[in-house]
C-alpha cells in the first residue's frame, strides 16, 4: 500500500519549524497540531460518504454525509499529540489507546497498555508520530488489525525508509500518510535529519 508524503506548503513550514531545536515543548504542541491537520485531512481522503439531502435557501441539494465512523488510536505517549488534530476534525470520533514502548538497549517494541473500542465496521487512524524501524509502528498495527477494523491508516509525522519497509513488508494493506520521508536511522535508531525525541519535544521531559 502506498506511502503518501503530504505535499504542501504550510505542512513543508510547520514541519521545519517542530525540526527547529530551538522550538519549545508549548509551540511544539501547537505546530503538531496544525501539520496533525493536514495529515489527517490526507488519511482520510477515502472514507465512505452517502447521499445527504438538503435545502439551501434556493432549492434542494444533494450533498454527502460521512457514513462511516472513525476510532483515533494515539500510540502512547508521543501519539497523543496528534490526537487533537483529528477531534478538532472529526469531533465525534471514538478515541482508543495502545502504549508502546520501545526498549533502548534492543529497540524492539514492548506493549503495556491497551484499551480499544469496538472497531468492527469502523476506520482506524493509528497515530504514531515518528516511523522508525518500523518495530513499534507494526506491533500497533498488528494489535489493530485483530480487533477487525473497516480500514486502518498510519499517520505520522516523520517516516524513515527502514520503517516504510519494516511496514510496507508486515503490512501492504496499511496505508501510511506522513508528513516527510527522512533519509534514515542514526546508530541509535533515531530518524535523521529527524526531529529528535517526540515525546520529550511535546512534553519537554527532555
Ligand atoms: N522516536 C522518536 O521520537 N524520534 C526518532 O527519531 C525515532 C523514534
Amino acid at each position: 500500500m502506498p506511502l503518501t508524503v503530504v505535499d504542501h506548503p504550510l505542512a513543508a513550514d510547520l514541519l521545519t519549524r517542530l525540526r527547529d531545536k530551538r522550538t519549545g515543548p508549548a509551540e511544539f504542541r501547537s505546530l503538531t497540531r496544525r501539520l496533525g491537520a493536514i495529515l489527517v485531512v490526507e488519511a482520510t481522503r477515502s472514507l465512505a460518504v452517502t447521499p445527504s439531502e438538503v435545502e439551501t435557501p434556493l432549492e434542494p441539494f444533494t450533498g454527502s454525509a460521512l457514513a462511516v465512523d472513525l476510532v483515533a488510536i494515539p500510540v502512547l505517549r508521543a501519539g497523543l499529540g496528534l490526537l487533537d488534530a483529528v477531534t478538532d476534525l472529526y469531533p465525534d470520533t471514538m478515541v482508543g489507546y495502545l502504549g508502546m514502548e520501545r526498549d533502548e538497549e534492543t529497540h524492539e517494541p514492548r506493549d503495556y497498555y491497551a484499551k480499544l473500542p469496538p472497531l468492527a465496521g469502523r476506520h482506524a487512524l493509528l497515530l504514531d508520530p515518528m516511523l522508525a524501524t518500523g518495530g513499534s509502528g507494526s506491533a500497533a498495527a498488528t494489535y489493530v488489525q485483530a480487533a477487525q477494523p473497516l480500514g486502518l491508516t498510519f499517520v505520522c509525522v516523520v517516516a524513515a525508509p527502514e520503517g516504510v519497509e519494516r511496514m510496507e513488508a508486515d503490512h501492504p494493506g496499511v496505508p501510511i500518510v506522513a508528513g516527510a520521508l527522512d533519509r534514515q536511522l542514526n546508530e541509535h535508531a533515531y530518524i535523521v535529519p529527524g526531529l529528535g525525541d517526540f515525546g520529550d519535544r511535546l512534553y519537554g521531559t527532555v
